[in-house]
C-alpha cells in the first residue's frame, strides 16, 4: 500500500481557514452554520489536502477540517453522554475545564465520520490516515456518573470505536490511528487496561491501525507541564515494553525539540514508528537539515523501512504559513535522508 521509502504524514489537525473558525485556537467554534457548514467543511478539506499534496506529504489526512475538536466531537455522537450537565474534572491531571457527564449506557447510533472519510478519499488517491479519540483519553475528557469505573467506561468506548474504525476502514481508510495523549500519564492504568482496551478498538481491522502518544498541543498549559518534566522525559518508557507486545502497527511519538531520550524508541523494536521531526509548540520552522537529523538518529533504533517521519501531534493553533513551512521542512528532511540511505 504505501511503497516510499520514509512515507511522511502529519500527527493530525491542520490550521483551519479563517472564514471557517477562529484560526490559531483550539475548540474555536464553527462560524458558518447548517447546511452551509458541510459545505465549508468540504471546502476547508480541499484546501488542507492542497496543501498537504503541494507540500509533499506521502500519506494525507483530514486535518480535523471536519471537527471541532479531536475527543469532544466524536463524544457529541454518542448516546449516554449529557452536554448539558457539566462538571469541572482534571484533564490529564494537568489542566481543569468543563466537561459533559456520562449519565447512561453510552452507544452509537450512527458513524461519525465515515461521510467525511469517504468524502476525503474521493479527493485523493494517495494512502489516507484517519485519527479517532483513544478510550482512555476519551474517558478523561468526561465526568462519570454512570459507570463509575474508568476501566469499565474505556472498554464501551473501545467496542463503539471499534465499529466505527470498521466502517472507516470499509470506505477506504487506509490507516485509523486512536489519539492517546492519556498514555503519557497514567502509566499504570495503560499497562492494566489501557492497552487491552485499544486492542479492543482494533480487534478485526485488516487495515493499518497506529496510536499517537505525544506530550500535547504547544498551548500553555501543557508547556507549563513540560517544565517540570525535568531534563528527560523518559514517560514512554513505562508503556513502550507493552505496547511492543501488542498489535497495534504504528506508534507516533514526539521527538524533536522534546526532551524525550531517542533511544526509548529501541523499547518498540519492530514496530513501524510515526517519528515527529516536527515541533509544534514553536512558529520557527525547522530547516530540512534539523528534520534529516532528527531521522537519523531515530534510524539507530527503527529500521528505515519502519521509519514514517512525521509532526510531533498536531498543527491546529499555528497559523496556516507557518504549518505550511513545517509540511515542506518534513518532506524536505525526508527526501535528504532519503538520498543518503539510497547511497548506501
Ligand atoms: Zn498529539
Amino acid at each position: 500500500m504505501i511503497n516510499t521509502l520514509l512515507p511522511t504524514s502529519t500527527a493530525g489537525s491542520l490550521p483551519k481557514p479563517s472564514w471557517l473558525a477562529e484560526p490559531e485556537t483550539l475548540w474555536s467554534p464553527w462560524k458558518i452554520q447548517g447546511d452551509a457548514l458541510t459545505n465549508a467543511k468540504e471546502d476547508a478539506l480541499r484546501i488542507t489536502l492542497q496543501e498537504q499534496h503541494r507540500a509533499g506529504i506521502d500519506i494525507v489526512s483530514d486535518g480535523e477540517q471536519t471537527r471541532q475538536h479531536f475527543v469532544t466531537t466524536f463524544i457529541e455522537h454518542l448516546d449516554g453522554v449529557d452536554f448539558e450537565q457539566r462538571e469541572t474534572v482534571k484533564i490529564r491531571d494537568r489542566y481543569e475545564a468543563s466537561v459533559p457527564t456520562v449519565v447512561g449506557p453510552v452507544s452509537r447510533q450512527k458513524s461519525v465520520f465515515v461521510e467525511d472519510a469517504k468524502f476525503l478519499r474521493s479527493q485523493t488517491d494517495q494512502p489516507i490516515k484517519w485519527a479517532l479519540p483513544g478510550a482512555m483519553t476519551m474517558v478523561d475528557t468526561l465526568s462519570d456518573k454512570h459507570y463509575k469505573s474508568r476501566e469499565k467506561l474505556a472498554w464501551e468506548f473501545a467496542k463503539i470505536l471499534n465499529e466505527e474504525a470498521k466502517e472507516l476502514e470499509a470506505v477506504g481508510v487506509d490507516i485509523i490511528q486512536f489519539d492517546e495523549p492519556a498514555f503519557n500519564v497514567f502509566f499504570e492504568e495503560v499497562n492494566e487496561w489501557g492497552i487491552a482496551c485499544l486492542e479492543r478498538a482494533i480487534e478485526g481491522l485488516k487495515c493499518e491501525t497506529a496510536v499517537h502518544i505525544c506530550y500535547g498541543y504547544g498551548i500553555k498549559a501543557n508547556t507549563d507541564w513540560k517544565k517540570t518534566l525535568g531534563s528527560e522525559w523518559r514517560q514512554y518508557e513505562e508503556i513502550f515494553p507493552k505496547i511492543q507486545q501488542s498489535n497495534i502497527d504504528i506508534v507516533s511519538l514526539e521527538c524533536h525539540c522534546s526532551h524525550v531520550p531517542i533511544e526509548l524508541i529501541e523499547l518498540i523494536r519492530g514496530k513501524k514508528v510515526m517519528v515527529g521531526a516536527i515541533d509544534v509548540a514553536n512558529n520557527k520552522i525547522e530547516t530540512p537539515e534539523e528534520v534529516a537529523a532528527t531521522l537519523r538518529e531515530a534510524l539507530q533504533y527503527v529500521d528505515a523501512d519502519k521509519l514514517y517521519p512525521c509532526t510531533n501531534c498536531g498543527m491546529t493553533p499555528l497559523s496556516r504559513e507557518v504549518a505550511r513551512g513545517k509540511l515542506h521542512a518534513l518532506r524536505a528532511g525526508a527526501d535528504i535522508v532519503r538520498g543518503e540511505l539510497a547511497a548506501q
